[in-house]
C-alpha cells in the first residue's frame, strides 16, 4: 500500500516513520529538491500546480493526505478525482483562509477572537476603529510561523501598517492578553470514530513555536471538555478524517481559538514518545480506515524544538528519557531541524531532567526558563 504525501518536510518525514512498522510506503510531491524527505522516501520534485505530474503521482496510491496546508487546493481536487484525499480538499480549504476560518468557528459557537475582515485597502480604518488597540494585523493567506503578521500598539504603527498595506485581503483581530498559548490535537477516523490528545501549552518567540508541554500542566477544570467539543464540531463538520490541530488562547480561564491547522502539528511531535499511539501514526490509521490507536499519555513530556543550529547529540542524549529528532535538513536561520523530547512520570522530574539539558537550551528563545518560573514551578 502506498500513500502519496503532498509536501516533503519534517511532518512529511514523521508521518513515513508511523507507517513504516505499518508496512506503508510513501511518495511525497515537494517543489523542492532538498525535501528532506528524499532520504527516507520516493520523492516526486514538482511544483503542485503541474497537473501532469500530479496525474503521474496519484497513480496507483491507495490514498493522498498532506503535511503542508498551503498546497493550493485545486491540486487537492485534482488528486480527489483520481484517488481518495484526507483531509477532504473542503478542509483544506476552510483552513486555508483565516477569515474562512474564523466565521467557521463563529458558525459553529465556537469562542474565537474579535475581528474585522480588511478586504481592501479601504476597509482598514473601519476596521482599526471597529476592533482597536491593540491589534495583530494578518495576510488571510499563506501566513505560518507569524509570518504576515503586524502588530498593532500605537497610532504610528497604524500609520505604518497604512502605508505597508499589502494588495491582498486580511484579518485585522483583536490582540489577546492570553495567560497562555494552548493547542488540542484531535484524530478522526473514516467511520467517524473520534480520539482526543490532551491539551498542550505552547510557548513560542518570533511567532515560532519553541516548546510544548505535554499534557498542559495545572489545567482547570472543564477546558479539556470545552476544547474537545470544540475540535469535535470542527470534525463533524467538516466530515473530517485524519489528525487536525486547533490552536488556542487561555484567557480568563476560557479558551478562545486562534487557528486550525488541518494535518498533524509540531504541538503534537511529544506524542511520538509521550503517547500510547503517536500524532504520525494515528493520521495514517485515520485515513486508511483503521481503528484508532489510544492516546492515553505516558507521564508528562516536554517538546523543545531546534531552530536554526543544533546542539551536541550526545550532551542531550545523556539526560535520562530524552530523545533527540533531527530532519536531515542543512542549517539556516529560523529554520526547523530538529526536535528534543524529554519525558518523565511526574512533573518534577520532568522539571529536573529539563535543568539536566546542557548549556544550549539556556537561551532565552527555547522559553525554558519562562515555563520553569510560570507553569512546571507552579502558575499562581
Ligand atoms: P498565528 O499564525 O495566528 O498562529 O499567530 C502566531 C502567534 O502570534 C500565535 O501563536 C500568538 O503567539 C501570536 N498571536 C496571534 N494572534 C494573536 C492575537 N490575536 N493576540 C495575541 N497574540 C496573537
Amino acid at each position: 500500500m502506498t500513500i502519496g504525501i503532498l509536501g516533503g518536510g519534517q511532518l512529511g518525514y514523521m508521518l513515513a516513520l508511523a507507517g513504516y512498522p505499518l508496512g506503508l510506503h510513501f511518495r511525497f510531491l515537494d517543489p523542492s529538491p532538498e525535501a528532506p524527505v528524499g532520504r527516507i522516501a520516493h520523492r516526486v520534485t514538482a511544483e503542485f500546480t503541474d497537473e501532469p505530474a500530479l496525474e503521474k503521482f496519484a497513480h496507483g496510491l491507495e490514498a493522498v493526505t498532506y503535511e503542508f496546508e498551503n498546497v493550493p487546493v485545486q491540486a487537492a481536487r485534482f488528486l480527489a478525482e483520481r484517488v481518495p484525499v484526507y483531509p477532504s480538499p473542503i478542509a483544506l480549504e476552510e483552513a486555508q483562509d483565516r477569515r474562512r476560518e474564523k466565521r467557521l468557528f463563529q458558525r459553529l459557537g465556537i469562542p474565537t477572537t474579535d475581528s474585522a475582515e480588511v478586504a481592501k485597502r479601504g476597509d482598514f480604518d473601519a476596521a482599526v476603529k471597529q476592533v482597536g488597540l491593540p491589534s495583530v494585523l494578518k495576510t488571510c493567506r499563506l501566513g505560518y510561523d507569524g509570518k504576515g503578521q503586524w502588530l498593532l500598539r500605537t497610532g504610528e504603527d497604524v500609520e505604518k501598517a497604512r502605508q505597508e498595506l499589502p494588495d491582498v485581503p486580511l484579518i485585522l483581530e483583536k490582540f489577546v492578553a492570553f495567560t497562555r498559548e494552548l493547542s488540542i490535537l484531535a484524530v478522526r477516523g473514516r467511520s467517524g470514530e473520534i480520539a482526543f490528545y490532551p491539551l498542550v501549552e505552547n510557548h513560542h518567540r518570533g511567532g515560532i513555536l519553541r516548546l510544548s508541554l505535554a499534557p498542559a500542566p495545572r489545567l482547570a477544570a472543564g477546558l479539556q471538555q470545552a476544547a474537545e467539543e470544540a475540535a469535535r464540531k470542527l470534525l463533524e463538520t467538516l466530515d473530517y478524517a485524519g489528525v487536525i490541530c486547533l490552536e488556542l488562547f487561555e484567557v480568563d480561564g476560557k479558551l478562545l481559538a486562534n487557528e486550525i491547522a488541518p494535518r498533524v502539528h509540531n504541538s503534537g511531535h511529544w506524542s511520538i514518545e509521550g503517547a500510547a499511539t503517536s500524532q504520525f501514526e494515528n493520521h495514517l490509521r485515520a485515513i486508511l480506515g483503521m481503528p484508532l490507536g489510544s492516546t492515553a499519555t505516558m507521564g508528562f513530556s516536554a517538546m523543545v524544538n531546534l531552530i536554526g543550529e543544533l546542539p551536541e547529540a550526545e550532551e542531550v542524549l545523556r539526560v535520562r528519557n530524552t530523545h533527540l529528532h533531527l530532519y536531515g535538513k542543512s542549517p539556516r536561520p529560523g529554520r526547523k531541524l530538529g526536535h528534543v523530547t524529554v519525558r518523565a512520570d511526574q512533573l518534577g522530574k520532568l522539571q529536573q531532567r529539563l535543568a539536566e539539558l546542557p548549556a544550549f537550551f539556556r537561551r532565552p528563545e527555547f522559553c525554558l526558563q519562562e515555563a520553569q518560573a510560570e507553569t512546571l514551578a507552579g502558575r499562581a
